[in-house]
């Protein structure tokens, strides 16, 4: 029997096995994702429902200042997203940076991170890849000093008290390398580098230069020759900033490719080898805030017709597999909606069938 690690080692050599890959992440597992054992076990249940052939850990996205000492709020419901339930950051004061330490891997948030990694990846044995997610030093300062929804804050740190922010980058960074060595050690196959291009528009090219790109490059070298599959994951921003990331080391890229400001599969196939991770729009008209549109989770996986979507769904994998080649993980641009869960298994069905047409005319 093939294996889930099977397709994708076969992935980054450009070999289709009895179905091209697939993978889905989303969305967050709010009400479990602080306990390691919860946490875990909803992933096993999660990767074992769906089939997906590598598993993106899905953690609350605030993990990493939480070690800092920033407050969130628990979540009071399942779309109650715990990213977005930050109470007190970690860092309220550029001369903060000054302060900070190292945290613990032995206990406390990143001793629940890494007991989650391990329970996953002791689960499953080597029979699928798992990759934990971090994201880039700087995005992690971000989100210990005022988020996704203030992301200035950091840029004025940099900009008005670089010399405490750069302070801050180095144990940031320090930390991160630390932590990526633990998850290794726990059983990772790679990561889920989470860049966030919009922010690197912000920055300019000059600060992401300096501040962003070399620690995210130094991060991935780190665990190089420790991990086959690394991936990542450029949210937001436009074609351009995306392109600011294409010399990283990583085996696979993963962007909104649905999206017009974006590149298509065709158009980044020719800036790239790797293997390229997309196909398939995972949000039509997405919103962190509006309730109703998180319950429906509008994408390609919507709609009331189960042969009108299955038929969407299949041109669109056989559109992604012509234009990226056989070296492509079908997937959406980033995390799904609670909306699309139940419609998975009808996208396996469409990966089966293209597998079999596909092993029909080798
Ligand atoms: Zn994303």
């Amino acid at each position: 029997m093939i294996t889930h690690t099977q397709r994708v080692k076969a992935a980054l050599e450009g070999k289709i096995l009895d179905r091209p890959a697939f993978a889905a992440w989303g969305p967050h597992m709010n009400l479990v994702d602080r306990n390691a054992k919860d946490f875990a076990k909803a992933t096993i249940d999660y990767q074992n429902a769906y089939n997906f052939d590598f598993i993106k850990v899905m953690p609350n996205g605030m993990y990493f200042p939480e070690a800092f000492g920033q407050k969130l709020r628990n979540a009071e419901h399942i779309l109650d997203e715990t990213w977005q339930n930050t109470e007190i950051n970690a860092i309220n004061d550029p001369h903060e940076w000054a302060k900070l330490k190292v945290p613990s891997m032995k206990e406390g948030v990143f001793a629940r991170e890494i007991e989650a990694v391990k329970r996953i990846a002791d689960h499953f044995q080597g029979d699928v890849p798992v990759l934990p997610t971090v994201f880039s030093p700087f995005i992690w300062m971000g989100e210990m000093t005022g988020g996704f929804f203030r992301q200035e804050t950091i840029l004025a740190h940099f900009k008005y008290s670089e010399e405490y922010a750069k302070i801050g980058l180095r144990i940031v960074n320090e930390t991160n390398e630390i932590l990526m060595e633990e998850f290794v050690k726990a059983g990772a196959d790679g990561f889920f580098l989470g860049y966030q291009a919009g922010m690197a528009g912000l920055m300019g090219k000059e600060m992401f230069e300096e501040y962003g790109k070399k620690y995210d490059i130094a991060n991935i070298e780190k665990v190089k020759g420790k991990t086959w599959f690394n991936m990542a994951h450029v949210c937001h921003g436009n074609a351009e900033l995306t392109e600011w990331f294409l010399d990283y080391p990583v085996e696979a890229f993963n962007w909104a490719d649905q999206d017009p400001e974006h590149h298509s599969l065709e158009e980044m196939r020719k800036l790239t080898d790797a293997v390229l991770i997309g196909g398939l729009n995972h949000s039509v008209n997405g919103s962190y805030r509006d309730l109703s549109i998180m319950l429906k989770s509008p994408s390609d996986l919507s709609g009331g017709d189960r042969e009108t979507v299955k038929m969407r769904v299949k041109r669109k994998v056989e559109a992604a597999i012509r234009a990226a080649g056989p070296k492509v993980i079908i997937s959406g641009g980033c995390g799904w909606g609670i909306g699309s869960l139940p419609r998975f298994g009808l996208w396996e069905e469409v990966m089966e069938e293209v597998g079999a047409e596909i092993n029909a005319v080798k």
